[in-house]
């Protein structure tokens, strides 16, 4: 009998809320979880946005080691997930012997690199209540190959430099770009140095995507944009080795693999 009671009482202090996720608990990964849409969400000890029926996103780092810490708190309640991380193996190539000019951009350029920046990183922390995260992303580029991926970086000269954040679509000069999903354009730059071309889309709850290197932009700034929609043409602007999409996936100041929403091989 006692063992019956305190057994009740375990199950009545310890409630437990429906909660899913998809996506892996992996390195650079983008995950969807729905709860109960009156809940207060934390990753972490951010809180995040719940849409009306539910729904919240939030991504792993490309270096992130420790575990994710989920907090669900509804009527007063509290429910604490914590999940492991698993790692994942980068890419990395060193060259040396290289010219010191070819390794850090020149000083003069260190004033514009860092207002364009900026510019990125205002786009990125915007934190609206559209839901378009929740959609399936598509590829922005028909009959293409991936030849860049997520995570890679080059140690020049043996300074590291930059990870590379995005997947590289190799395409003709003009060739379309589609939009991944539907979402507000939030940036819209014709000549950024490093990555030419520039837009960034607001899919909503911080979820952020970037194009670079394109040729023609045709969307304005705050425009409203439809999954699949052309939105300008692959260029080599900016510092591009050669012609090519470069796109990125950010859940605010975090970059996130693309190749974690989009169906590529
Ligand atoms: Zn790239």
């Amino acid at each position: 009998m006692r063992i019956l009671i305190s057994l009740v009482l375990i199950i009545i202090t310890t409630p437990s809320f429906a909660v899913t996720f998809e996506g892996k608990f992996v390195q650079g990964s983008f995950i969807l979880g729905k709860t109960e849409s009156d809940s207060e969400v934390f990753i972490d000890k951010r809180k995040v946005r719940v849409s009306k029926d539910g729904f919240f996103v939030f991504g792993l780092g490309r270096d992130r080691k420790y575990d994710v810490v989920i907090t669900l708190i509804k009527n007063g309640n509290k429910q604490k997930i914590v999940k492991k991380v698993q790692k994942r193996k980068y890419d990395i190539q060193r060259i040396d012997g290289l010219e010191e000019t070819k390794v850090t951009p020149p000083e003069e350029l260190y004033e514009r690199i860092k207002k364009e920046n900026k510019l990125i990183g205002e786009a990125r922390v915007i934190d609206s209540n559209l839901t378009f995260f929740t959609k399936k992303f598509m590829i922005p580029i028909e009959n293409t190959i991936i030849t860049g991926v997520y995570g890679s970086q080059r140690i020049l000269n043996g300074k590291p430099k930059w990870p590379h954040y995005g997947l590289d679509f190799a395409a003709d000069e003009g060739t379309k770009i589609k939009a991944m999903l539907d979402g507000t354009v939030t940036l819209v730059e014709p000549d950024l140095f490093y990555t030419g071309g520039t837009l960034i889309f607001d899919h909503g709850h911080g979820i952020s995507t970037l194009y670079m290197h394109m040729q023609k932009i045709l969307v304005k700034k705050n425009q409203k944009v439809k999954q699949g929609d052309i939105i300008g043409t692959v260029g080599s602007t900016g510092r591009a080795t050669g012609a090519h999409l470069d796109v990125r996936l950010n859940w605010f100041q975090i970059r996130l693999d693309p190749a974690t929403v989009l169906e590529v091989k």
